[in-house]
């Protein structure tokens, strides 16, 4: 396979920040209908990860691209239209609007006929809304203002706001951060099905849910690749259980 097969392949991908490298000479390949785990101590450079790739945070050297696409000098507007989306660790979500609302104004304008200006809510986005809805578990919740919804809840209609766009890539910064048990399980059951079609990037550290959902593991530490591979070599690599899982 050649690197250019890869839908996301990060090279020698280095940022420092006042001279301090967060990410130092990384290099990292995700396949299309991949899930991956990236897991690491507090630090290790995880989420500027994630900042570099969606264009939050520029890079200082090396080479990110998607699906050959180089995105290292890219908007972070256009990276989302090429079909990049990002979850970040708080949910960013309208408290005021209505789970339909929220969906609704996630669709991407111009992608409707009458464009940005007109009134989106065509049969086209009202379709789409539905079939969001059913996959996060909130059909029935489509008139209830999102503030009123569980944390849990939120943290999906974030995701269901991400799946609206119908992104290749999807990372997502720890997702089942103060979720309930069934929430998470659930949550799991979420990631393995929106994989498909597409990429997804996960943080997370708890390693019960990584064994549900990884198909493999990076662990990262000090801006670098630790280990990388299935969950059961990464977790009885003495390095991985001496930085990060030991404790
Ligand atoms: P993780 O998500 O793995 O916990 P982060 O990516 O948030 O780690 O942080 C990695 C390191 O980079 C930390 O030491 C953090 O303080 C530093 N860092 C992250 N973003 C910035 C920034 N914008 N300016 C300065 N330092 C930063
Ligand atoms: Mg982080």
């Amino acid at each position: 396979m050649s690197n250019t097969d890869f839908a996301l392949a990060v090279e020698d991908l280095t940022v420092s920040f006042d001279g301090f490298k967060a990410i130092e000479d990384l290099t990292l390949y995700i396949d299309r209908n991949e899930l991956r785990v990236i897991i690491g101590p507090n630090g290790a450079g995880k989420t500027t990860l994630l900042d570099l790739i969606c264009g939050k945070t520029k890079a200082s050297s090396g080479s990110i691209k998607f699906k050959n696409t180089e995105l290292t000098r890219m908007a972070e507007h256009k990276r989302v239209r090429l079909g990049i989306g990002r979850k970040f660790q708080t949910p960013s979500i309208y408290e005021n609007l209505s789970v339909f609302q929220n969906l609704e104004v996630s669709y991407p304008a111009g992608r409707s006929v009458f464009g940005a200006l007109a009134f989106r809510c065509t049969d086209e986005v009202k379709a789409r809304v539905q079939v969001v809805a059913e996959d996060i578990w909130l059909s029935d919740k489509l008139d209830t203002e999102a503030g009123l919804l569980s944390h849990g809840q939120k943290q999906w209609l974030e995701i269901g706001m991400l799946l609206m766009q119908e992104p290749e890539l999807l990372m997502l910064d720890e997702p089942i951060a103060g979720m309930s048990a069934r929430e998470r399980e659930l949550t799991a059951e979420l990631l393995k099905r929106i994989c498909v079609n597409r990429s997804v990037i996960v943080i997370e550290h708890d390693m019960d849910f990584v064994k549900q959902i990884a198909h493999k593991v990076t662990v990262m530490h000090q801006g670098k690749i630790l280990a990388e591979g299935s969950m059961d070599t990464v977790q009885n690599d003495p390095k991985v259980i001496d930085v990060y899982l030991g404790h």
